[in-house]
């Protein structure tokens, strides 16, 4: 070949392409890509989580990833680490703010305001299942881009909502059979809740010196955060921090022990904790969180009230709960727990073929047994029958079909029974229904 003369030639030299080291692409750090081995199990979640939105009365409604930036500094709090410094956010080529989104609560605010869903029958229950995007400092099971799963009541104000959102929250945990516990804790309204955060800035004054930098800067710009700090010595401050429950007004009070007493009547387990506060500031009255059984760094999901949101940002007035679950994390419970998942299911019928004319009749007749509803697998990229045997072998199907030479000119085609080896010549013509005959009689075998 000539380019390989070239190559050979030291007076060709100017012409020989010098073959430059690339670097192969990388993913961006803290993101990941999921392979096919790991879908059994998201496909396991995402589909417990829509048989159980169709159960409780939600339905789906998706946002766009990109949401102007001022849409979360308004809704989640200029303040939080959230927009602080967790947002991807850039201006496009139009000049427009936008922000990926990095929960899902404030789009959908948006889009119920923007679509007037507060005339549609209140409460309207809404869930949502896709990626979300926080540049958090990358650790073990921790990613930038991360999924979660999403469900909101929107214009009920009642703790019937509270207790029914918390219930579906519940149910979903036990249809992916993992065992949880659930914490809850009032986080008050604007009339109670500036009392205890007086309370508490008064506390933490006084111990100022010993805070971590962040919970100094949480001293005056979130107060309610400092409850929830991960270092070991402020959780110790924090039990003795004035609690919450103690500064609630009456029909705050009111409220969160009428969800209690719904959740003794259905006998739900939970805890009280003082210190579940959540990262955001939008929450009012009811927070929670569902904690896998031995607990771990992090909720398997979390959740609360938000009844001014939607005004604030525009809308009627709407009390709202939601709770949101990380998919990636759950997903990690299931493989640690060892939870059974459902496989997908196998071909019955590999088809093999030798000879590029008996491919193209395989290739028909895969078509044929495909509108039958008949689960066949191929490998008709590969020339030798042998090779294509090993893959019916190892995909343990109950019955091959090969078509030959002879098979071509005879017009037929061999059934191979795959559990006792036996071979058998049927009219091509009538292949389908032949086969169609065998796998019923297998599966009234199997189940007699
Ligand atoms: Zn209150
Ligand atoms: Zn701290």
């Amino acid at each position: 070949m000539s380019s390989d003369k070239k190559i050979n030639d030291p007076s060709a030299d100017n012409e020989v392409v010098k073959v430059k080291k690339i670097s192969p692409p990388q993913l961006v750090r803290g993101m990941h890509d999921i392979l096919p081995a790991e879908w059994p199990w998201w496909n396991f979640v995402m589909s417990e989580v829509t048989d159980l939105a169709l159960v409780y009365g939600f339905q789906r409604l998706e946002t766009p990833a990109l949401e102007k930036t001022s849409l979360f500094t308004r809704a989640i709090g200029a303040a939080t680490d959230v927009v602080e410094k967790e947002m991807y956010s850039f201006v496009d080529q139009s000049g427009d703010h936008l922000s990926l989104r990095p929960e899902y609560t404030a789009g959908l605010a948006r889009a119920y305001i923007e679509h007037g869903l507060h005339t549609w029958p209140q409460p309207v229950k809404i869930f949502s299942l896709g990626p979300l995007w926080r540049h958090e400092r990358p650790q073990a099971g921790r990613y930038r881009q991360f999924w979660q799963l999403d469900f909101e009541i929107l214009g009920e104000a009642s703790a019937t909502a509270d207790c029914q959102l918390i219930l579906a929250a519940v149910a979903l945990f036990e249809s992916l059979h993992l065992p949880i516990t659930v914490q809850i804790n009032s986080v008050g309204c604007s009339v109670c809740r500036p009392a205890y955060k007086q309370a508490l800035q008064d506390y933490y004054r006084t111990k100022r010196s010993v805070l971590c930098e962040d919970c100094k800067r949480r001293l005056t710009k979130n107060p309610l955060r400092l409850l929830d700090c991960k270092i070991e010595e402020d959780r110790e401050l924090a039990k003795q921090a004035p609690q919450l429950v103690d500064y609630l007004c009456e029909p705050c009070n009111a409220h969160f022990v009428k969800l209690l007493e719904y959740l003794d009547e259905v006998e739900l387990v939970y805890q009280l904790n003082p210190y579940l506060v959540r990262g955001l500031d939008y929450y009012t009255r009811t927070v929670f969180e569902v904690w896998g059984a031995d607990e771990g760094k992090s909720a398997l999901a979390a959740g609360g009230r938000y009844d001014n949101l939607i005004a604030e940002l525009g809308g009627q007035p709407t009390p709202a709960i939601g709770f949101a679950g990380g998919l990636e994390r759950i997903v990690a419970e299931l493989k640690t727990r060892q939870v059974g998942i459902p496989l997908p299911s196998s071909p019955d019928i590999f088809l093999a073929c030798l000879g590029d004319t008996a491919r193209k009749k395989a290739i028909k007749l895969f078509e044929d047994l495909r509108r039958r509803g008949i689960k066949t697998a191929e490998s008709f990229t590969k020339e030798g029958l042998k090779s294509q045997l090993e893959i019916a072998n190892r995909l343990q199907v109950k019955f091959t079909l090969v078509i030959g030479q002879k098979e071509l000119s005879d017009g037929t085609i061999i059934v191979r029974d795959m559990e006792n080896g036996i071979q058998e010549i049927v009219d091509f013509n009538k292949v389908v229904e032949e086969v169609q005959k065998r796998l019923v009689a297998r599966e009234a075998d199997t189940l007699a």
